[in-house]
């Protein structure tokens, strides 16, 4: 008799845009397959489902095919799901990068027909004539995961500098006219191999956006097969893309894109950066139309005791018919929200004990946990169900300090690997053991810095504690409107040398 193995499903959802209906059969199936009968954002926009039994996995994966939502390459040596900036509206930029997103991802897909014989139907696909199994991965595929990301310059929800490739659109009069290039940015790193970093991507050029936005797809593909062909597949450490970046030189990378793509291509362009913030709350979406960014408490989408965030968006979903989005950040967006709606959907809310987000503290939302603990084989220490309990004590911390109006990001995971994108938060605590975190300070709400270790392996009760200093610190000695992240930076680590390690 077969064990009972406990799997994970995780869905391909570019840019994290569910129709309602699809949003429904997620629901659906989280209630009939798995174990714990709720439902994990990701902060790559998808959802996972935690706790299929083996025995249901080709039901559930169907299931999802059915709804035209797909599993593959969401996870996998290949590019991952596509992320973007998740706000709805109606300018035509959020078209265009709509149209761009699903024209990415489509290009960068395993064109696999094993996928489907397997999971879906079972019929062996058959080939035309000259077609070949997999133009872009070829046999053996990337060395390694390959993350992508397109975002509107100045708003950095999605952290696109933590991406192998993100391309970051330049607005003019409402239109797209290009996209500065940036490539080499992955969080993960390996806790006592110094060898091993996270890195934010460097920009490498500039590219127009044409009719046919050929142009960009075509340097987008050329980077990816320079992972294919360059990146370490001796050492899995190493195979990231930054790190073949690192070794060979941005100089070296560059002057082999425009080699397979027979140009040159442009230096890029300056950016800047206004926000990083989730567009939680009520927003314009259209004329007569809003929509709401509502706070999913570490990602994850189900029912507790006094709390019944599951039911609450199924019932609402359902009856008003509404778009959802997932953010990079592991909230959710309810798109196409007559106005005269907005009342309706509150109450509701209420009704099932889900907070508004003004009824948050920023320091709430300006959180991230990974899933760690009990589903994650790699983790070392609690991170999705620890944070919650830490977040009354720096919640009163901020207020103690006068900082509940400044953003501030707090990230947890449970292992060094990054899941949540710790390593550019103002605040982040990563797993090294049962119980205990390693603390890195620094970073940066807009996605733009690096933190740096300061403290390793306190105790869990001691995370407030260790933090109260530098925060009283960065009260009494900060600029005008200097925030936690540049204040860090101008004082150094050295400031704080003698309550490190
Ligand atoms: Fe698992 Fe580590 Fe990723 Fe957290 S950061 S989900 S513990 S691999």
């Amino acid at each position: 008799k077969e064990k009972h193995y406990s799997m994970m499903i995780r869905a391909r959802i570019p840019g994290g845009l569910l129709k309602p209906e699809q949003y429904l059969v997620f629901d659906r199936l989280a209630d009939e397959y798995t174990d714990y009968k709720n439902m994990r954002i990701t902060t790559r926009q998808t959802l996972q489902l935690h706790g299929i039994l083996k025995g249901n996995l080709k039901r559930t994966i169907r299931s999802l095919n059915e709804s035209l939502v797909t599993t593959l390459g969401a996870c996998g040596d290949s590019g991952r799901n596509t992320i973007c900036c998740a706000e709805p509206g109606d300018e035509p930029f959020r078209m265009e990068m709509r149209h761009d997103l699903l024209a990415l991802s489509d290009r960068l897909s395993a064109k696999t027909n094993a996928y489907h014989e397997i999971w879906v139907d079972g019929e062996p696909v058959e080939l035309a004539e000259g077609e070949t199994e997999e133009p872009l991965y070829g046999d053996v595929y990337l060395p390694r995961k390959f993350k992508v990301a397109i975002v509107p310059e100045g708003d950095n929800c999605i952290d696109v500098y933590d991406n192998d490739l993100g391309l970051v659109a330049h607005i003019e009069n409402q239109h797209i006219v290009g996209y500065t290039v940036l490539v080499g940015g992955g969080m993960g790193r390996m806790a006592l191999d110094q060898e091993t970093y996270p890195r934010l991507a460097s920009p490498l050029c500039y590219v127009a956006r044409d009719e046919a936005i050929d142009t960009i797809l075509d340097t987008c593909v050329a980077i990816v097969t320079m992972e294919r062909d360059f990146g370490d597949r001796s050492n899995r450490r190493f195979a990231r893309m930054k790190y073949l970046i690192d070794r060979r030189g941005l100089e070296w990378f560059k002057q082999e894109v425009e080699e397979r793509l027979g140009r040159e291509l442009d230096p890029p362009r300056e950016l800047t950066w206004q926000s990083g913030n989730d567009h939680l709350g009520w927003h314009r979406e259209r004329d007569g139309v809003s929509y709401l960014g509502l706070f999913i408490p570490y990602g994850r989408i189900k029912d507790t005791e006094t709390i019944k965030l599951k039911s609450a968006l199924r019932d609402i979903v359902r009856e008003f018919q509404l778009t959802v989005r997932f953010t990079a950040q592991q909230n959710i967006i309810l798109s196409g929200i007559a106005n005269g709606l907005r009342n309706a959907i509150e109450d509701k809310l209420r009704s099932f004990g889900v907070p508004l987000p003004n009824e948050l503290s920023n320091v709430e939302q300006n959180t991230m946990a990974c899933v760690s603990l009990p589903t994650c084989g790699l983790a070392l220490a609690e991170s999705e169900r620890a944070l919650p309990e830490l977040m009354p004590h720096f919640k009163k911390l901020f207020e103690e300090l006068n900082l509940a109006e400044e953003t501030i990001t707090i990230r947890m995971t449970g292992c060094s690997n990054g899941c949540a994108r710790p390593y550019n938060a103002n605040i982040a605590f990563i797993g090294r053991a049962s119980g205990k975190y390693d603390v890195f300070l620094g970073g940066s709400s807009l996605g733009t810095a690096l933190n740096e270790r300061f403290k390793e392996t306190v105790p869990i009760d001691q995370l407030v504690a260790t933090v109260r200093p530098i925060l009283e610190s960065f009260v009494e000695e900060r600029e005008l409107g200097e925030d936690f992240g540049s204040y860090w930076r101008r004082a150094g680590l050295e400031r704080f040398r003698s309550i490190a390690n």
